[in-house]
């Protein structure tokens, strides 16, 4: 048999979608994963009949592979990624490429990259964005690493990725590991997205008790505007429109209101405290998923602590498309992007990933869960002024905050007087309000901490350094 072009290994989920995506481009492969089981059944279930063989080891694997070999690990991420490098490495020769699609933490990819480029292979660390059904119609891709690297895969990633209006949803991003950075940060900024339209649900909910199918059509008119047409408005509807087999009744309202994470949502937290980025938008969906984990702490305290949740305020109607919260979901869609957009400029200037953002919105608008309609508002913003500060000071952006923030603001007073919880709501309202501020009450904190630890401030109406004995 003829060596394969295209090795992969991993077959969880994402792995057997992305391996049928790459064949079906023309890339006959070879797969291996740890369990040989699930290679068997891949093989004689979706694999049937393709360009696909199996392996049962990894020297097998890789010698099935043309060189210079092409393998993408599609695996947990972690150690698990270190042990598969450490096993297949021994079999590689100079040029051969691996590339790590899985979720990786960056400086892992850093670390790897230097190490592995050292011995001569090629290592990308690739984002990858899509879920299962992205991967094998086309995912949104994320590489970084040497350019030589990704030159020797970018035939078969371009081949792969989603397609919008032609272009192919990749591109190089950068070094090292800028690509699980950029991917990182793109999975930040679906949290907060995705807890903004959860907000949005709860408020529909309790406010104007409106049923699932209701919400359902104010999602579906949502889905048909500029600003908020998005593969994730698009998936809440169908969410929201899911009945229960056994009793015909909204399935959302029988799943249990504890979130999970894996890891990017606090990395991007993290990061941003690192870099002295300000996220709070994205910070509070994470936070939103830690305080959801309580939920038998929640249940007891909900008994005991008074709450005021017949309060109700205008949320607006069905036949104006929910105005006030509709203002504040796309103001807080609008500071999820603006605040990892800004995460991703600091990152560059730190790392010298020398980032292209009118590259990376353009890559974000196909394949990946964050697409969105906004993003091609967000292309066209760098495109204008590449070092722009922060989105929010674009011309049409600034035309957003101006027509909406009376929508936001109602909607965070009244869900206060509701005691209805909007953490991503009211978290931008904070953030559009600081921003907007020319003068903040810092200049206290600069008074306390040079009053008790002589840290010095500066002055509004002199240059240099000053002290002040506070306490005579
Ligand atoms: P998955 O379905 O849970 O599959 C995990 C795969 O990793 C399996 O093939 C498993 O092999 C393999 N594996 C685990 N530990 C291993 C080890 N120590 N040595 C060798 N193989 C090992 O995962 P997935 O959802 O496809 O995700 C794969 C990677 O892509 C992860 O890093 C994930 O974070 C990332 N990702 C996932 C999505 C998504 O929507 N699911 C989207 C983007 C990126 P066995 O069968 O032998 O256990």
């Amino acid at each position: 048999m003829s060596k394969a072009h295209f090795g992969l290994v991993g077959l969880g989920v994402m792995g057997e979608n992305l391996v049928l995506n790459a064949e079906r481009n023309g890339f006959s492969s070879v797969v291996y994963n740890r369990t040989y089981s699930k290679t068997e059944s891949f093989l004689e279930g979706k694999g049937f009949g393709k360009k696909i063989q199996g392996a049962i080891d990894l020297k097998e694997f890789v010698s099935k592979l043309e060189r210079p070999r092409r393998i993408l690990m599609m695996i947990k991420a972690g150690g698990a990624t270190d042990r598969v490098i450490d096993q297949i490495s021994p079999y590689l020769q100079e040029g051969d490429l691996l590339i790590d699609g899985g979720n990786s933490e960056f400086r892992d990819t850093e670390r790897r990259v230097a190490q592995l480029e050292s011995r001569q292979f090629g290592y990308i660390g690739m984002g990858v964005s899509g879920g299962a059904k992205g991967a094998l119609e086309g995912p949104s891709m994320m590489p970084g690493g040497t350019k030589a690297s990704y030159e020797a895969i970018e035939s078969l990633v371009q081949k792969m990725a989603a397609q919008v209006e032609d272009i192919p949803c990749v591109t190089y991003i950068g070094p090292g590991g800028s690509g699980h950075f950029v991917k990182t940060v793109h999975n930040g900024i679906e949290y907060g997205i995705e807890q903004i339209l959860s907000e949005s649900y709860d408020l529909m909910k309790r406010v104007g008790n409106m049923t699932g199918n209701e919400i359902a059509d104010v999602f579906c008119q949502w889905n048909q505007t500029e600003e908020l047409s998005s593969y994730l408005v698009e998936i809440t509807e169908i969410c929201l429109r899911a009945k229960d087999p056994e009793d015909g009744k909204d399935l959302v309202e029988k799943i249990i209101d504890k979130a999970g994470q894996k890891g990017t949502g606090l990395w991007t937290v993290v990061s941003a405290l690192e870099l002295g980025v300000s996220v709070p938008t994205i910070y509070a969906s994470l936070n939103a998923r830690v305080m959801s984990s309580l939920k038998k702490e929640r249940v007891e305290a909900e008994k005991i602590l008074s709450s005021s949740s017949s309060f109700k305020f205008d949320i607006g109607t069905i036949e104006n498309s929910m105005a006030p919260i509709q203002d504040a979901v796309i103001l807080s869609c609008i500071a999820s992007y603006a605040q990892g957009m800004e995460l991703l400029k600091a990152a560059s200037k730190e790392y010298s990933y020398n980032l292209d953002m009118c590259s990376i919105a353009q890559i974000w608008k196909g394949g990946c869960i964050i697409r969105s309609r906004l993003l091609e508002r967000i292309q066209d913003a760098f495109y204008v002024d590449s070092q722009l500060p922060n989105l929010f000071i674009d011309k049409w952006f600034v035309e957003q905050v101006n027509r909406r923030l009376p929508g936001l603001v109602k909607v965070v007073a009244g869900a206060s007087q509701a005691g209805i919880p909007v953490p991503c709501f009211s978290s931008t309202l904070d953030y559009i309000n600081s921003y907007r501020t020319s003068r903040l009450p810092q200049n206290l904190v600069q008074a306390m901490r040079d009053c008790f630890g002589s840290h010095t401030y500066q002055r509004i109406d002199k240059e240099g350094t000053f002290h002040t004995e506070w306490i005579s």
